[in-house]
């Protein structure tokens, strides 16, 4: 046996001895706290391991190399970037479109403003004109009124962020019609538009919409292969030849050039090719649980459940924490969102039956 069988065979053993654990023991764990917990499938994990690899930094990475030309091809764009983490390729696409001092317009929950460290002040200098948007789905009339007027106590407005689906409404998405209201907008104004689609396939598989459409409406897309897609590790950023020719640069100042990341790109290919169509798995089981949180004595709301998130409420005396701390006493984990919100996150390693465990322990907690 060489050493990729071994350690084929080897997780396959961990699979069953996990899997037994599970079916015997009340002593099951659930862990919907996001849907980057996911680990590789021994198939994702033999194509990872089956990878042609090169040092990417010299664009000789074969594997690495066809991942872009397969996502610039799926979205009708003319080039694309490998990167660590879908933090960079957000903040890589915003800095090709913008110059220092001018204005982002994005949601007030978004991503790129609230989870990513402040990155945008630092590495590209830029401030943010922050909407509260539909559940953080902004729209065109509201965008227009926030553009700066061309006047020298202003910001420039340089570049309109969506996000789709939306982490923080509780992953909605937006309907395509919209957003070419907006493309246009930003033409008509000469802004540039950014999408970070961390979860953008989660919106696709629900609306029916191609991938191609989107292209057409941003300059630069961001997709994260490590979500709902299931591949350990990648994001990837798409845009027009020029700038994703200068991601390159920045990319590496940033740090993020990587070498023989073909090991990584085979997941993301296995992930594009295998686990898109299965999103809709996760959005049955977040549905699932969603319906199962109404009524039950210490939910306030839930929010509406579109895709694989469910945000919830809690009833008026109950904080996220002392729910959360109840909850994982049943082997059920999740995050607080905000001090009396809490969200579940449904993913590739969630199957039905930790689905029909979940709901087993929701609706016998005696919290109140
Ligand atoms: C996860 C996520 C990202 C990227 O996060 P990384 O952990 O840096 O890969 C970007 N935007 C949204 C909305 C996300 O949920």
């Amino acid at each position: 046996m060489n050493g990729s069988v071994i350690f084929l065979k080897a997780c396959h053993i961990y699979e069953i001895v996990n899997f037994n654990f599970g079916k015997k023991d009340a002593v099951m764990i659930v862990d919907l706290r996001s849907d980057t917990l996911t680990k590789p499938t021994p198939e994702m994990m033999e194509a990872m391991m089956n990878a042609s690899v090169g040092d990417d930094v010299f664009g000789e990475d074969p594997t690495v190399n066809e991942l872009e030309k397969k996502c610039a091809e799926l979205f009708d764009m003319e080039d694309a970037i490998y990167c660590p983490s879908g933090t960079m390729t957000n903040q890589i696409g915003l800095n090709v479109l913008s110059q220092p001092y001018e204005e982002v317009i994005c949601y007030e929950g978004a991503h790129i403003y609230r989870y990513e460290g402040g990155g945008v002040a630092g590495n590209s200098g830029l401030s943010f004109r922050l909407l509260k948007g539909n559940r953080g789905r902004l729209n065109v009339d509201d965008i227009k009124a926030n553009i700066n007027p061309d006047d020298i106590h202003f910001p420039k407005t340089s570049v309109i962020a969506l996000e789709n689906t939306v982490n923080k409404g509780g992953g909605c998405h937006y309907q395509l019609d919209e957003i070419r209201r907006i493309r246009e907008l930003s033409m008509e104004y000469g802004l540039k538009m950014h999408l970070d689609g961390a979860r953008l396939f989660n919106a696709l598989v629900e609306t029916g919409e191609g991938p191609a459409a989107y292209g057409k409406c941003f300059d630069t897309l961001s997709l994260c292969l490590s979500k709902g897609l299931g591949a350990p590790v990648g994001s990837v950023l798409i845009g027009k030849a020029k700038h994703i020719k200068q991601a390159r640069r920045v990319r590496k100042f940033f740090g993020g050039g990587m070498r023989q990341a073909g090991y990584l790109a085979a997941a993301g290919l296995y992930a594009l090719d295998h686990h898109v169509n299965r999103l809709k798995e996760d959005h049955y089981r977040a549905n699932e649980i969603g319906k199962a949180l109404i009524g039950l004595n210490f939910v306030d709301e839930v929010l509406p459940v579109d895709t694989n998130i469910v945000i919830f409420r809690l009833a008026d005396d109950l904080t996220a924490n002392d729910f959360l701390q109840e909850l994982s006493g049943h082997g059920v984990k999740a995050v607080p969102f905000g001090s009396n919100e809490v969200r579940f996150v449904t993913h590739l390693d969630f199957n039905d039956e930790m689905l029909e465990r979940t709901i087993e322990i929701l609706k016998s907690l005696k919290i109140k």
